[in-house]
């Protein structure tokens, strides 16, 4: 079952399962529909310098905000890299970024926190949202993980950080994949597949890399499933990942996609909070 859930508002995919195990956690992918924009692509963008006008992105923001039950003070983000930088949030950083790329939390790509009443965000065009789950302990996460940041394996030191700082035993975390470009569009040469055979060390392709079978040199890469399996080799067991079906590229009524819209597109955002 499809664990990122339209409800009555279409801006926002929830990640029903945990939302409803979970008291007070609020986790879930905006789409594209609503919100405003200066830009030619319209709808709910979330990024900063994407060739929107600040306003609108932040009046978009709010508009999440108030969905989700957050004060829009609670929202933070970090500068994205395509890295493997995990930072652990904290009161003081509560906020950064929110209304501006200059106070962002520099130059990373996953974001832990065992606060409450922090909203951790990230956006997105078809790289792959990674959110984390600690429920005994109360501690969530969220990770960008493009082709490059799954290559450096930042699911990995998502999990460091989770086990090493706050002892968290790796089978009781929870994982959850959400909606980025699928197999079916994701169209790669060997440049992109090299660093992900590496991993792999085996002479046979992995199943989540297949040739493209008409483009010479070509492979269909699905990175939902490279990131899953990634995560369990890191120790996660199987039962605890959820895995979107949801294909940002071919659906772009509803989302927004970097691959099909040619680089000139908005961001959703993925967001992760503890009331
Ligand atoms: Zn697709």
């Amino acid at each position: 079952m499809e664990p990122f859930v339209k409800g009555e508002d279409a801006s926002i995919l929830h990640l029903i399962s945990w939302e409803n195990a979970v008291e007070g956690l609020t986790a879930g992918f905006t789409t594209r529909i609503g919100g405003q924009s200066e830009a030619h692509y319209e709808g709910l963008n979330c990024g900063l310098h994407v060739g929107d006008l600040d306003e609108k992105v932040i009046q978009n923001r709010k508009s999440i905000c108030e969905k989700v039950g957050f004060p829009f003070e609670a929202w933070t983000c970090a500068d994205q890299v395509h890295g493997n930088q995990v930072e652990i949030v904290t009161r003081h950083q509560r906020g950064s970024g929110n209304t501006s790329m200059v106070d962002c939390i520099n130059k990373t790509d996953g974001l832990i926190t065992a606060e409450k009443n922090i909203l951790l965000t990230a956006f997105y065009a078809d790289c792959v949202p990674l959110f984390f789950l600690a429920p005994e302990e109360q501690i969530i996460g969220i990770a960008h993980a493009g082709w490059k940041g799954t290559a450096a394996n930042i699911s990995q030191k998502m999990l460091h950080t989770l086990t090493s700082e706050y002892q968290i035993k790796i089978d009781s975390v929870k994982v959850a994949i959400g909606p980025s470009i699928g197999r079916c569009c994701y169209e790669v040469d060997e440049r992109v597949v090299g660093p992900f055979l590496k991993i792999w060390s085996a002479t046979e392709l992995p199943d989540w890399i297949t040739p493209n079978g008409i483009n010479a040199g070509k492979y269909q890469l699905d990175l939902k499933e490279a990131n899953r399996y990634l995560l369990m080799k890191s120790g996660i067991p199987s039962e605890n990942i959820l895995v979107s079906q949801w294909c940002t590229s071919c659906h772009t009524d509803l989302f927004y996609s970097h691959r099909k819209e040619d680089g000139k597109t908005g961001r959703m955002t993925a967001f992760i909070g503890w009331r």
